[in-house]
């Protein structure tokens, strides 16, 4: 089991005095509060970084109208659309450098910070920029007729709701940080991003390349912290929108202190409790390697992920047999370890969490596989299967967000529905099964925002993501996000 080299200028960049990224250069913040980095596979910390104090929020929130008024402002959409192209190149030319520093402070497998966490930013980060210059009102003909001769018409204008505030988790800093970066940046809104203390480092960098390619000053700006730089972005009078992602919890607080702030608009991409449907038809050994692939992966924290399995009587015992087989096999290991397959949870707060859900499961439900820490330095468990005794077991409702799965029989398809629907949650849901006409009738019932037949965790620029009950509200990707980071002006002319 061999660790990847580092690479000189990660090593260089861990060195520095981080804080906050504000009006196009690195800023040093004023504030004595050092936040410390931690390595969660090995528990040391890697770095330091200052909490932001009013003063640096102030700072980064004036940069960011300046800008809106200002130097972006003044660009084409064209040559917004060009500058975020130039980013998502600069991302692909520096992506080792930033899946390091990502993996450093995540914990995310080497593999996945490379081939999905930098790489798809880079992807999605161009599907955005394509919307630069296709952002459009309509053009209406009046209803109501006319007292005399003149006559009518109106049209709108969609124009950027101004400066927005962007609160992003821990899970994947990165691609969750450019999806709000990128949101509002193409529709000319210009964006402040708070990062999780947990992961505050590689947007940072990518802030610095940002620069580079010719985002102006201001326009982007990091400010780094706890959740109470969180709060007081969000009261802050010149924000004109919040977009965050992160737990239920502190998704209606943010909500409601938006709305306290100043009527400010919110996005909410929150938690989930993901069913995962598997038919009397299903192929086993795919759905094995599906759950593997889509439940595990990131050590299963990924919001979108499955985590309660409704497995037809017939085939559960067939399929828990299999999947504790297929688990057995997965390599554990070092994140830096390219062959490794499963790695660390990403905080110690969340591995005590887990270890606490472990002990629950033991008490109230079955432990097919797994259920322990691993005995090493670091954040490490074993990926879990629990059996269910009956719909009650807890852990069938709430999300546990980590690599455990919670499996029931059901015997009948009404049976089904009711229970994928038995939850408060409705983000992701997946359907598993050879017979479509069924998947047909079954979809119009599920109460989730994605519905995926033979897949999970599956998202893509191009189709709409979030959550519906309280997973949230509002809509990422595809042209949903539009409505979010404009204000659509009506203008009536009388000619
Ligand atoms: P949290 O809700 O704890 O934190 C999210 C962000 O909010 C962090 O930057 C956090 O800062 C900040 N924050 C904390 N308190 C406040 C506050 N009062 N006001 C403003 N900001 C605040 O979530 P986690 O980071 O633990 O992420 C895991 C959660 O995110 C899971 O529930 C998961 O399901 C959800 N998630 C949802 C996704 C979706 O698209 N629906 C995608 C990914 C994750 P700090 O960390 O520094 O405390």
């Amino acid at each position: 089991m061999s660790e990847i080299q580092l690479l000189p200028s990660v090593l260089a960049f861990l060195e520095r005095d981080h804080a906050n990224f504000i009006d196009g250069a690195y800023a040093p913040s004023l504030s004595s509060n050092k936040i410390a980095v931690v390595n969660p596979a090995n528990g040391q910390v890697i770095a330091h970084i200052r909490d932001a104090d009013e003063a640096d929020v102030q700072a980064a929130v004036n940069g960011a109208r300046q800008a809106f008024k200002g130097a972006w402002a003044d660009m084409l959409p064209y040559q917004k659309g060009v500058i975020l192209n130039k980013l998502a190149d600069l991302i692909d030319a520096n992506n080792e450098e930033l899946a390091q520093i990502e993996t450093l402070c995540s914990g995310k497998s080497i593999q996945l910070s490379r081939h999905f966490e930098i790489a798809q930013s880079a992807v999605f980060l161009r599907y955005y920029a394509g919307w630069a210059t296709k952002i459009n009102g309509e053009t209406m003909q009046p209803s109501i007729p006319s007292f005399g001769t003149e006559k009518y018409t109106a049209f709108t204008r969609r124009e950027p709701v101004g400066v927005v505030a962007g609160i992003v988790p821990w899970n994947f800093s990165v691609m969750i940080g450019i999806w709000k970066i990128a949101s509002a940046l193409v529709t000319g809104c210009t964006v402040v991003i708070k990062p999780s203390e947990f992961t505050p480092l590689t947007l940072l960098r990518i802030a610095e390349l940002a620069i580079e390619a010719g985002v102006p000053a201001g326009a982007f700006n990091i400010v780094n912290g706890g959740g109470q730089v969180g709060q007081q972005l969000i009261a802050h009078r010149l924000i004109s929108k919040v977009a965050f992602t992160g737990s239920v919890p502190t998704g209606i607080a943010v909500g409601q202190a938006a709305m306290a702030a100043n009527l400010t608009r919110a996005t909410l991409e929150l938690g989930g409790k993901n069913p995962a449907a598997f038919l009397a038809d299903v192929d086993v050994d795919m759905a094995v390697a599906g759950i593997i692939q889509t439940a595990y992966v990131h050590q299963g924290q990924v919001c979108a992920s499955p985590e309660r399995f409704y497995v037809h009587r017939s085939r559960i015992d067939e399929l828990l047999e299999k999947l504790a087989a297929g688990l057995a096999e997965l390599k554990i290991g070092s994140p830096l370890d390219e062959s490794a397959q499963f790695g660390p949870l990403a905080n110690k707060p969340h591995f005590e969490k887990m270890l606490g859900y472990f002990k629950r499961a033991a008490a109230e439900s079955q432990i097919v596989y797994g259920g322990q820490a691993i005995d090493r330095p670091g954040y490490y468990v074993q990926p879990t299967v629990i059996r269910a005794h009956s719909a009650g077991d807890s852990l069938l409702h709430e999300e546990i967000f980590g690599p455990v799965t919670c499996f029931l029989p059901f015997d009948t398809e009404e049976e089904l529905v009711e229970l994928m629907n038995d939850s408060p949650f409705g983000l992701t849901a997946s359907l598993w099964t050879n017979d479509l006409s069924k998947a047909m009738r079954l979809i119009p019932q599920i109460e989730a925002g994605t519905v995926w037949v033979n897949m999970h965790t599956f998202i893509d620029p191009a189709v709409p993501f979030g959550g519906i009950k309280a997973s949230g509200v509002g809509r990422e990707f595809g042209s949903a996000f539009i409505d979010d980071y404009t204000e659509l002006k009506s203008v009536m002319i009388k000619y």
